[in-house]
Order: structure tokens, then sequence, then C-alpha cells
């Protein structure tokens, strides 16, 4: 994106948009941090005793020696936001958030007796707190710190420790101008508050990131943004899941083989089509057939 178009996009619009940024990340913080925990090597937490457990070698088992010390310090920074945060606003803090490792600097992170099960909850617990206040939050003005503050953590550990899910992202409470599916979601390409996708899962159908910034609704769009759970990537359907995932007849899908050259791939007998050329070929069936209906909606 320019920087002519950025200056154009209201300072409240931005707000808006970090805070966005800032809930799904907080609603994959626990996830995150669980995640991150599982990873921790068995012998981290035995490490005042000094000697690596042998039964450990040969497994393979994708331990990371940074993993401990990686989601103490993010779990330990969630628990300073939420202190601070029911300092400033004068709220009572959740009852785990005593539960943690201090020392007089102040909270380093998990106990070390943890397990990643505990580790979901105790995160869980401040998130939630920190999304129920988000209104307070919001209305203060150190609300913009915060919010970058919290999407820069999770960003940063999720790159640092990638996963199999591709955990939250914010829907628009707006249907797909192609499909009408109300499943457009922003999905963010780096750290930059700016550089962010709006896509169809259904379709995908790749919407104007710039049109969506200055829509009149933009306020009121982005506060109805809904955080869920991001579809798998797939990349072969079955036939069979072809049809109920594009809700088309198998006769359709047929023809899309025959005559619009869409790829299939066969496996021990199943025959598999690919899901993005299948979306691809659906996609641009619809506009056209949206193009040669606009005309008779003008009177
Ligand atoms: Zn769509």
């Amino acid at each position: 994106m320019t920087d002519t178009v950025t200056e154009a996009i209201s300072p409240t619009v931005m707000l808006d948009l970090s805070a966005v940024r800032a809930r799904k990340g907080l609603r994959d913080a626990a996830d995150l941090l669980a995640h991150v925990r599982s990873l921790v090597p068995p012998s981290g937490t035995q490490r005042p005793d000094g000697q690596p457990r042998s039964k450990q070698q040969g497994s393979r088992l994708p331990f990371r020696e940074d993993a401990l010390e990686e989601s103490d310090s993010v779990y330990a920074q969630l628990l300073d936001w939420t202190r601070s945060w029911a300092d400033t606003l004068t709220l009572p803090l959740p009852i785990t958030a005593g539960y943690a490792w201090s020392n007089q600097a102040g909270p380093q992170g998990f106990r070390s007796t943890v397990t990643p099960e505990g580790a979901h909850a105790l995160t869980a617990n401040l998130t939630t707190w920190l999304l129920l206040h988000d209104d307070k939050i919001r209305r203060h003005p150190t609300a913009g710190m915060f919010y970058e503050d919290v999407a820069d953590l999770m960003w940063n550990l999720s790159k640092k420790f990638p996963r199999e899910s591709r955990g939250m992202r914010p829907v628009l409470p707006r249907p797909c101008p192609i499909c009408g599916d109300p499943s457009m979601g922003v999905e963010w390409r780096s750290g930059q508050l700016l550089d962010f996708t709006l896509t169809c899962t259904y379709c995908g159908f790749e919407g104007d990131t710039t049109a969506l910034l200055q829509d009149r609704d933009v306020r009121t769009l982005m506060n109805d943004m809904r955080i869920e759970e991001a579809p798998e990537a797939t990349s072969w359907w079955t036939k069979k899941q072809a049809v109920r995932e594009m809700r088309i007849t198998p006769q359709t899908l047929n023809r899309y083989i025959q005559r619009d050259g869409l790829k299939t791939h066969t496996a021990d007998g199943t025959v598999y089509v690919n899901a993005g050329q299948l979306r691809e070929l659906w996609r641009g069936k619809r506009s056209r057939n949206a193009d040669a209906r606009r005309p008779s909606l003008t009177p």
C-alpha cells in the first residue's frame, strides 16, 4: 500500500484495525503458548540436576531449546499488561494472575512445572480478561501502544514456532461479493498493520483492502468483525468433497474436468481435484454470470 493511501486513512480507523489485529492475537495466544510449551525439552524442567536424560536420545520430537524462555517471556509480558490495565482502570485482577514465577523484578513467566494444558488455561485467563475489558481499554490514550505490542508479541512468537493450524482470523460481517458466503477473512502477511489480505475462504475471491479501509461504514465493520478459526489450507479434494464444499452437482464437477481442464490426480483408486483451480473456475463462471445479469437489474 502506498503512502498516500496510508495518509488518507483516518487515525481512528487505524486504531480500530490495530484493535482487530490485537483481538486476533489475544484469541490465539492460549493455543500458541500451549504449542510452544509442548516443545520444551523434557530435560528443560530438570535443569537444576544438570543431567540430560539418555532416554530422550533418538527421540524425533521437535523439542526446542528456546521454547522455555520464549514462552515465559511472552506470558510475563501478557501478565504485565494485565496488571497495568487493572491498575490504570482500577479493575480487580484475574485470580490466576498470581500464578507465576516471579523475582524482585516482577513476573518472569510460567512456573517451571506448568504443563502445556496448564499454560493454555493460565494464558486464556489473562486474554479473556483483556478481551472482556477491551471497550474500556480502547477508550484509554495508550490503547494503541498495547494493541501494537500484543500484535508484535504474537506475530513474532508464531513466526518462531510455526504450527500446522493457521490460527485465528478476523472475519468481515459482510458477504463475499462473488459467492455471497460470509467468509471474507483478514490475514496479515507481515508484522505491518496495513499488510493484510482480504480473502473469501469459500471461493477464493480477493477483496480490495484499500477500498475496505475507505468504506463509509468501516468503523462499524471493524467493530463487528468476529474472530474465528482459520480453515485448513487444502490443495486436493476428493470428488465427493469437492461437490460438498463447493455446493455443486457431480455433473457440474465432471463438466469442469472434461471441458474446462480442471486437473485431477489419482491415488490408490481415488480421484482428487485441485481445490484452488476448482475455486478459480467456479469464481470465473460466477462473476461472468453476475456481469451478464447486471444490466437487467437497472431499469
Ligand atoms: Zn466468495
